[in-house]
């Protein structure tokens, strides 16, 4: 069978493997070098716009307007980008084997390629509920969101559902996303989530009472506490009704479902170190088998500022990690090393007017500021995380990028605190003085 080789093979034309492919380019890649696989259609985009900007009812973002690298301020890759920089970008090719031995991966038109230096950047896939058992979880009329693809069946059913009722699952980032832009798009939504608040893995009950209200000021029914059990559908298979534990039952025939993602680990599972559910990876992003590295989603990587390893599930982390690797790899073609990655985390998320950033770990006591005017138009409030007296996360409603660049810088240096009521009433200005 006939082998092509390749210098660099990436898997994967997510946010990561399109930030890998500018960071070749900008040391030096020569052309016939790199090979990127994709599964999707399109070349490597942004992917945060789809829960975002493309679900507007007007002036919806659409390609080519966010392709990576537009998201970081960088030259937009068109598919033309790829072709004029010598890169070879296999679009609707899935890899679904891989011989870490004789570095080999399989696509699943057959074709083999052998690689010098192979870069993982897989992704995530999101749950689903039929996983869980969920009785009717088949139906039509339920959607769940991860690429272009999903957007655009959900766009459709957006438009078929003219101006009538959905039911969001999950209160998580996709459900609180998504609920606002079915909200915009002037559809009655009701959230359903087994958690006390929204987000509550990073969001205490206070801080989450802010975005509840707001959403419920939107018309946004929220139900706490409770999950879905079944769906009943119609004679042709539509939903039409979503049985909850509690009992009750909420009528609709569209469902958008946000309960997680997991990392796309296959076909290499098994032939990788794992940890907390990735692939281990150092400081260079460098797994246990040669050659080969993982980055974005699928790595679980030293996180050098907490003495411990992680998974991020964050694009700031998937262009980060990626240049990192690909500095790291070109380094080592010289017998040079790169700084350890030193990850600052960073999450953020927007909504109708809203709009938060956080940065750091949210460890120990939250301290929140500005929450009671936080509902007046044009004020700030946030939030300090503190952990033996040093300030170890922080989070901003409505900054502007100044004042969001202070909250990172907090976050990175952890200031110590003496009296956490000078943090309340310092509020933001604390952060100035840092
Ligand atoms: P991905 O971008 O998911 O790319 C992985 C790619 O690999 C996909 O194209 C996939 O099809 C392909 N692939 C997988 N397996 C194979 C294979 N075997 N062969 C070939 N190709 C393969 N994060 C934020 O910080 N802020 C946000 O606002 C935000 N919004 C988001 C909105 C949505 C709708 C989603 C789904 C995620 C959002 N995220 C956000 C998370 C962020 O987009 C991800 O963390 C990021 O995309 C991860 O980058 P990645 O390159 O690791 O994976
Ligand atoms: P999240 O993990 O953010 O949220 C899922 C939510 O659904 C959690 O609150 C979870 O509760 C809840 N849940 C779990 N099971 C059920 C159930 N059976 N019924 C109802 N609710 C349930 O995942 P998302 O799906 O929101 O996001 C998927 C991926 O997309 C993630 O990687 C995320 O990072 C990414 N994303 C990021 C965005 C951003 O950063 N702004 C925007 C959009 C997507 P519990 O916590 O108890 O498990």
């Amino acid at each position: 069978m006939a082998v092509t080789f390749c210098k660099y093979i990436v898997v994967g034309g997510g946010v990561a493997g399109g930030y890998a492919a500018r960071e070749f380019v900008k040391l030096g890649l020569q052309p016939g070098e790199l090979t990127i696989f994709s599964k999707e259609a399109a070349a490597p985009y942004e992917r945060p716009a789809l829960s975002k900007a493309y679900m507007f009812p007007d002036a919806p973002a659409r390609l080519p307007g966010f392709h990576v690298c537009v998201g970081s301020g960088g030259e937009r890759q068109l598919p033309e980008w790829y072709a004029e920089k010598g890169i070879e970008l296999k679009l609707e090719t899935e890899i679904v084997k891989a011989d870490v031995e004789n570095k080999t991966v399989t696509t699943d038109k057959g074709e083999v390629y052998e690689y010098g230096t192979l870069l993982l950047a897989t992704g995530s896939t999101f749950l689903d509920l039929a996983d869980f058992k969920t009785a009717g979880a088949d139906a039509k009329g339920i959607f769940y969101l991860r690429d272009l693809r999903d957007a655009d069946k959900l766009v459709d059913a957006i438009k078929g559902t003219n101006g009538g009722e959905a039911v969001v699952v999950g209160g998580g980032y996709i459900g609180l996303e998504l609920a606002a832009c079915l909200t915009v798009n002037k559809i009655k939504v009701t959230m359903v989530f087994p958690d006390p608040c929204f987000m509550p893995r990073l969001f205490t009950p206070e801080l989450a009472s802010f975005y509840e209200g707001y959403y419920e000021g939107k018309g946004v029914n929220v139900i706490k506490g409770t999950s879905v059990t079944a769906f009943e559908k119609d004679d042709n298979g539509q939903v039409s009704k979503v049985l909850l534990k509690d009992g009750r039952t909420l009528e609709s025939t569209l469902v958008v479902v946000g309960v997680g993602a997991k990392p796309v680990l296959a076909p290499f599972k098994g032939l990788l170190e794992e940890e907390k559910g990735g692939f281990k990876v150092d400081a260079s992003f460098k797994t246990s088998a040669p050659g080969v590295y993982a980055v974005g989603d699928v790595a679980t990587f030293p996180m050098k500022m907490y003495g411990d390893t992680r998974r991020v599930e964050h694009v700031d982390h998937a262009r980060k990690s990626a240049m990192q690797a690909v500095q790291a790899i070109k380094a080592a073609e010289k017998g040079e090393v790169v700084d350890e990655y030193d990850y600052l985390p960073f999450f953020y998320s927007r909504s109708f007017d809203l709009s938060w950033q956080f940065y750091g770990d949210n460890v120990g006591e939250t301290v929140i500021w500005g929450r009671e005017g936080a509902a007046a138009p044009g004020s700030k409030f946030g939030a300090y995380w503190v952990k033996d007296n040093k300030v170890m996360g922080a989070f901003l409603e409505g900054g502007s990028a100044d004042e969001n660049k202070l909250i990172a810088k907090v976050a990175r240096e952890q200031p110590t605190v003496n009296a956490k009521e000078d943090l309340v009433a310092a509020g933001l200005g604390f952060a100035s003085k840092i």
